[in-house]
């Protein structure tokens, strides 16, 4: 059993002993901060919440609970019921509500579930807020509603169908040219609520033909739901077997994309970003963000169009954050996470698709081909496992002030930037390692970038 709180939220594993796991005691009590954190703030004004779930086994049990829990505390719960993470972050705004709560693990296995925590703008909640939300947690300092202030319930299952409107509405859809490309695409939906939302988006966008594979939102998650090369076989097959153009992957909550060419070659889910932020600044010029480990790509496609490229620490929040502060027009992370600031600050796989489509269709290109436009570069992700009493942070700084000849970036970890590539390290806030992720322009040049440090590391270390 697992419960891990942090400021982000409250995510674990199902079943076992309160505060063990994430069970509905736990569950409970984190909503009960959440949501008396949001009407506290109100005043004496009535506050309104947004909760909607992927399609996972023990959605329907954190739902009730959820939902609930909110009534309990005088709060109105608007509930969208099977939905998606961009689904529920565009709805906070458009239904005026003061926060919003999605329940997902996002692209973890079947056994996990988590709350994740919106504002009253659609997006994560700060770090700041986090930390209050989870001390009015362990206080138990919330009070509950009195008979006659109960929150109501209001169903609201159309939330789908008017995302897609949204998403036809953003410059550079362009349906037309989509529908007159007659475009067969496969579609994994790792049986969640891409199943609901990937099949009417496509129609919308003029797609011929649609073939579902995993579309049914059981949650019984017939591989392991984070789109990875490895998870995505099944899609790779069905695309080269049935001739379609292109097929489409999406993790369990749809905030991550990843796409197979016709050949059953993956795209590569750090090439996700790079092509739509190609498409976009054709369009739009303005500043390209995205985290210190995603991929180089990005920036040469950036500068490819005379524009900045900016890296923030990994996580959406901070990726939003500093898309704000630069005005971005286009941002995300290169797990295939698409953040378009027209729609909302939120990773939006919807969003990438619909991007995606108009700009194979105006490239006039197969997906190989318009993958081989692109810079190669490759990424190698290592670990070092350290014991717990070694002082992870004097590592980091030694291997920054060893580097200092070199661009090094401490916002998060260290970041060295080479002529022909760069290693990252972060070290890890649950466990005694830290990540090395590399990338250079072969995977054998990433794998010596980061062996190079991990041995310095290691020496460092005796
Ligand atoms: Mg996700």
């Amino acid at each position: 059993m697992t419960l891990i709180k942090s400021i982000s939220g409250i995510r674990g594993t199902i079943g076992g002993k309160a505060g063990d796991g994430l069970t509905p005691m736990d569950i409970v009590k984190f909503v009960s901060a959440f949501g008396y954190w949001i009407s506290r703030s109100q005043a004496n004004a009535r506050s309104k919440v947004v909760i909607g779930r992927d399609a996972r086994i023990s959605g329907a049990m954190l739902n009730s609970l959820t939902s609930g829990t909110l009534q309990g505390l005088g709060i109105d719960v608007i509930d969208l019921g099977l939905s998606t993470t961009p689904t529920v972050e565009v709805a906070v705004v458009e239904e005026k509500a003061q926060g919003g709560i999605i329940l997902t693990a996002s692209h973890n296995p079947k056994q996990w579930n988590a709350l994740k925590l919106l504002n009253e703008k659609g997006e994560f909640i700060s770090g700041e807020d986090g930390a209050e939300v989870l001390e009015i947690a362990e206080n138990e300092s919330f009070r509950f509603a009195e008979v006659d202030e109960l929150g109501t319930i209001e169903f609201k299952h159309d939330w789908i169908e008017k995302h897609i409107e949204m998403i036809l509405e953003l410059p550079g859809v362009n349906k037309d040219l989509i529908t007159s490309m007659d475009f067969k695409v496969a579609i994994d939906c790792v049986n969640s609520t891409g199943g609901l939302a990937l099949p009417p988006l496509l129609k919308a966008l003029g797609v011929a033909k649609v073939i579902e594979l995993y579309c049914e939102p059981s949650g019984d998650f017939p591989h392991n739901p984070e789109p990875l090369p490895e998870n995505l076989k099944d899609l790779s097959a069905i695309v080269k077997d049935q001739g379609a153009h292109l097929g489409f992957a999406v993790d369990p909550d749809v905030d991550r994309l990843a796409i197979v060419c016709e050949d059953g070659e993956m795209f590569g889910e750090e090439y996700t970003l790079v092509a739509v932020a190609d498409y976009v600044l054709g369009l739009n010029k303005g500043p390209v963000v995205s985290n210190l480990s995603s991929s180089r790509a990005l920036r040469d496609v950036a500068e490819n169009h005379g524009q900045q490229y900016f890296a923030s620490a990994v996580g959406e929040v901070n990726v939003v954050s500093m898309m704000k502060s630069h005005n971005a027009v286009i941002g995300g992370e290169g797990n295939g996470g698409i953040i378009v600031p027209d729609l909302h600050y939120g990773r939006d796989a919807l969003a990438g698709i619909a991007l995606f489509l108009s700009h194979l269709a105006k490239s006039g290109k197969k997906c190989s081909e318009l993958r081989a436009i692109y810079p190669e570069y490759h990424m190698s992700k290592n670990k070092i496992a350290l014991t717990p009493e070694i002082d992870v942070d004097q590592i980091l700084d030694l291997i920054a002030s060893r580097n200092r000849k070199e661009k090094v970036s401490t916002v998060d970890g260290v970041k060295i930037d080479y002529e022909n590539g760069w290693v990252h390290l972060r070290k890890s806030n649950t466990e005694p390692i830290i990540r090395i992720y590399s990338e250079s322009t072969t995977p054998e040049k990433a794998q010596e970038l980061a062996q190079a440090i991990i041995d310095d590391v290691n020496v460092i270390v005796q």
